[in-house]
């Protein structure tokens, strides 16, 4: 019996009538692009067949230094004959030829990341093959240049440039002005001249052979795996862990033979605005990468049934139903916003790609909750689907309706990517990066992007371009991040090398400022202020959905009653992280502050603290009744004093002028104050361990405040948190002055209602987290501030970083920066055994997370698995906090049952 490959060990995966080996859920071996066309062709849909390499031959090919494993070409050439067979037509045949595209596909989507080659199999025999076939000599010849010309940029590395050169030539020659202007016999010599062009940068023939051709592609597409804008791409988008890409070997179906024919891209729903309408693009008598390069302008797809050609004034109108009929079934198939390129060959559909549609974030969310109300989801799935971070792109400012109104609209454009963003003109991605890093915020404009502009667009605050449409690069690119882009601006002309853009008459250059809306299209002079966005409509739906299955609390971090009250409108249930040094800077309060740090007997420190008092309680008041009802922790002084006194002679003299002291009695308080290493200094609740008058104002002030509410019928529900404790010793004692001040507070105000105050601690110190079970004695609750637990786990300063951390990420040596995204490896032990050491000798110990990480959706599903009860993060990121907790729920298949937090 002949010996069959197991499947596992299966190198080449056919699609076509004659069989499909693949399914869509192999994504990881074929790519999304291969696995996706083997799920198009077993469901019924017309895709040309073809066959797919698989990614882990890729992983090889690196494994063995960059070479093809033996006998691969052997099963390429096996499945090239299946493919014979079923189409009737032969590889390099004069009669009837098989021409084929190469196709790379990872399984991440990497648009536009890596290269393909079309027509491939065209020789110089075969080139009067396909002309016989089709009976179109032009169309063969324009055929083969363009393999010509794309094999040598893609496999050879000859500059495209080379050949628009040669094209030139040929053009002027025969008085074309555009390339379907130039006559066959024109196209028979460029040819000619582009095998000259390809001779001569690689000393080599164009291969004749299409065998040779392919095996050459499949490498070329391998190679590109490792080319810097691929690598760069996956860097910005975080695409770790996958072995490589597919090759995907698959028959041409023509879209540039004549006016019955073209090529498009589409979107099942709006991509940008979410609405449920078939929305895309295309070409008549174009092939591939036409529409997306942005070289001419394509249809609206919602115009198609317009177009007619000779013999079939129909075509429109059918085929732009069929694609129609094709939506329907791709999204009850998928169940989910499909992105799909398909080709007219004279007439006949074919569908060349499917994938999930990237959308915007106000595009995801309505998405999700219409196909939960069409029943192609459930609620579950629509929380899943929308990416956390996403929805800062519906908590983005748009422009203010009165500001614009008055601005001056130069142009309006294509709204590729929603947003409203101003910025200085920089005319090219490295400019961009330049001055972004710089401190400027600026705005990228280009013709078009192409993958190697992707670091500026990243730093651009928006991005505008003047010719592609809304399927170009900078469009989908930008979608993608959520960076607000204005495409396809034909009215503006842009000089690259003179830095200056004309439009409506006027000239821009590096020094001017524009305000694009991607929502509309509009390009208005100036900037244009901006305004606060709402949570309402699908967005409070989706919110309620996640609230549903969450068990992880969202709390925020808020020093003032203005941000409290923002966050509460965000959904936020409770204050994680009121710090209370930021209520010591402004106006009358620094001075008082000042005079306590000055004070050089306890007795002036608790005059001048006596004034800060009032200041505190009332803020704490306003707080409260902000927070009506939901807890607030409050954290006692953290940073080290010398960061309230002036550093400079002249502020030095102010301060003692003000206070009435001299100016070297300030500059000698200020080089006693100096530290070496001030983050590991004396602050936090060292200063109140130094100077329990401190701690005694601000409890205090706490109690007060509380008692005040209280009286007013304010539920406010103050927990006390001592920052940086390390040791038992600390928190024992921090704890008794806590509730000595509290009782003495009551007695003073005569207060005999309730009033339930927890004191508890900041987990930010390793010894803290190792001593947990000690310091639970003392304290009802743990805070995880996970930025100093980081810098101390680590040993980096969190301020110094950014000279050496491009480094570590550049090297891999960390995935992700480690004070963005908790390092769960590391300081997630640390988590993970204060949690339990803590609980062990206080099993209802309240923890939580304030540091930045509480906004961030890895760390959080992580804080989900370590049996936190809540995190804290900024009021904007409240809601992406919400749903990623639900994520992380739903995730770990969590009944939701609420915790106390
Ligand atoms: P990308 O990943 O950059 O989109 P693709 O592999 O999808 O690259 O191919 C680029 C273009 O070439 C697409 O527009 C696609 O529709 C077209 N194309 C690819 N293969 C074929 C084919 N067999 N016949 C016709 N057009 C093709
Ligand atoms: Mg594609
Ligand atoms: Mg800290």
């Amino acid at each position: 019996m002949a010996k069959t490959t197991p499947s596992s060990s299966r190198r080449v995966f056919y699609f076509g009538k004659t069989r499909t080996d693949g399914k869509g859920n192999m994504k990881a071996l074929l790519g999304g692009k291969g696995a996706n066309l083997a799920e198009m062709t077993s469901i019924g849909l017309p895709v040309p067949p073809g066959f797919t390499i698989t990614t882990e031959v890729c992983d090889g090919y690196y494994k063995a230094g960059r070479k093809l494993p033996a006998g691969l070409m052997d099963e390429v050439h096996t499945a090239i004959s299946t493919l014979e067979k079923e189409l009737g037509k032969k590889f390099g045949n004069d009669s009837n030829p098989l021409l084929v595209s190469v196709r790379s596909g990872a399984a991440s989507s990497m648009p536009g990341m890596m290269n393909t080659i079309l027509n491939l199999g065209l020789n110089d025999k075969s080139v009067t093959g396909l002309a016989n076939a089709t009976g179109n000599e032009r169309f063969a010849y324009d055929a083969y240049r363009r393999v010509i010309n794309m094999f040598g940029d893609v496999v050879m590395n000859v500059d495209h440039e080379h050949y628009e050169v040669a094209f030139d030539k040929i053009k002027t020659k025969y008085n074309a002005k555009l390339d379907t202007d130039v006559p066959t016999e024109g196209l028979i010599e460029l040819c000619h001249a582009y095998k000259a062009v390809y001779k001569h940068h690689t000393g080599q023939n164009f291969p004749q052979d299409p065998i040779k051709q392919l095996e050459h592609a499949v490498e070329a597409v391998f190679r590109s795996w490792m080319q810097p804008r691929a690598v760069r791409y996956r860097q910005v988008e975080n695409i770790t862990g996958l072995l490589g890409t597919a090759v995907n070997v698959q028959s041409m179906v023509y879209g540039n033979m004549g006016l019955d024919s073209g090529t498009g891209v589409a979107f099942t729903r709006n991509p940008s605005t979410g609405e449920n309408k078939f929305y895309g693009e295309f070409l008549v008598n174009a092939q591939g990468e036409d529409v997306v390069a942005g070289i001419r302008t394509p249809l609206p797809v919602a115009e198609m049934p317009k177009w007619k050609a000779e013999g079939h004034p129909q075509i429109g109108k059918l085929v732009h139903k069929q694609l129609l009929g094709i939506k329907d079934i791709l999204e009850q198939h998928y169940r989910d916003v499909q992105d799909i390129e398909f080709t007219i060959e004279r007439g006949t559909l074919y569908m060349l790609q499917t994938r999930n549609g990237k959308r915007t974030g106000p595009a995801a969310v309505k998405i999700a909750c219409d196909m939960v109300r069409e029943k192609l989801i459930d609620e579950k799935t629509a929380v899943l689907r929308v990416p956390p971070n996403d929805l800062n792109q519906l908590l983005l400012p748009s422009f203010d309706p009165a500001a614009k109104k008055k601005a001056t609209t130069l142009t309006i454009g294509l709204p590729a990517s929603p947003g409203a963003a101003y910025g200085k003109l920089a005319f090219s991605a490295a400019e961009a990066v330049e001055r972004a890093h710089a401190g400027e915020k600026v705005l990228l404009v280009r013709k078009e992007t192409n993958p190697e502009d992707i670091d500026g667009m990243h730093v651009a605050a928006g991005i505008l371009t003047s010719t592609g449409g809304m399927t170009s690069h900078a469009a989908v690119v930008a979608r993608g991040w959520g960076r607000c882009c204005v495409a396809g601006c034909g009215a503006i002309t842009i000089d690259e090398k003179s830095r200056t853009i004309v439009v409506a008459g006027k000239k821009f250059t590096h020094k001017d400022t524009l305000s694009i809306d991607g929502s509309t299209g509009e390009v208005m002079e100036g900037n244009i202020a901006t305004q606060e966005p709402k949570l309402s409509g699908d967005f409070a739906t989706l919110m309620k959905w996640a609230d549903k299955y969450r068990t992880l609390k969202v709390r925020t971090n808020a020093d003032t009653p203005a941000d409290a009250k923002r966050a509460r409108e965000f959904g936020a249930q409770g204050i994680g992280l009121c710090r209370t040094e930021h209520m010591f800077f402004e106006g009358e309060r620094i001075i008082a502050m000042r005079e306590m740090i000055v004070a050089d007997n306890e007795a002036d420190r608790r005059k001048a603290l006596a004034k800060l008092l009032p200041y505190q309680r009332a803020d704490f008041e306003g707080i409260f009744k902000a927070m009506d009802g939901f807890p607030v922790t409050v954290r006692l002084l953290d940073p080290p004093l010398h960061e309230f006194l002036p550093q400079d002679a002249k502020g030095q003299q102010e301060v003692a002028k003000r206070l009435g002291v001299s100016a070297k009695l300030i500059a000698e308080r200020v080089t006693k104050l100096h530290e070496q290493n001030p983050m590991l200094g004396h602050r936090g609740c060292r200063l109140s361990i130094t100077y329990p008058e401190i701690l005694e104002m601000q409890v205090t002030a706490i109690v007060e405040a509380a008692i005040n509410c209280t009286k007013k019928k304010i539920k406010a529900i103050p927990e006390i948190m001592h920052p940086l404790v390390g040791s038992e010793n600390e928190i024992r004692l921090l704890r008794e002055w806590t509730e000595t001040t509290i009782a003495a507070v009551k007695k003073a105000k005569k207060f005999t209602g309730k009033l339930d105050i927890l004191i508890g601690t900041m987990i930010e110190i390793p010894r803290a987290a190792l001593t947990a079970n000690e310091i639970a004695n003392h304290a009802e609750f743990f805070s995880f501030g996970t930025n100093d637990l980081t810098q101390m786990t680590f040993g980096f300063s969190r301020d110094d970083i950014n000279t050496f951390l491009p480094d570590y990420l550049n090297k891999e040596i960390f995935e992700r920066d480690p004070f963005q995204s908790l390092d769960q490896t590391g300081v997630g032990q640390l988590v993970d055994m204060a949690v339990n050491k803590g609980r062990s000798v206080k099993s209802d110990l309240k923890c939580g997370i304030c540091g930045e990480h509480g906004g961030d959706p890895s760390s959080i599903a992580f804080c989900h698995k370590a049996g936190l009860n809540y995190v804290s993060c900024s009021p904007f990121r409240v809601p992406v906090a919400r749903l990623a907790a639900a994520q992380a729920a739903i995730n770990s298949g969590k009944a939701a049952e609420n915790r106390t937090a």
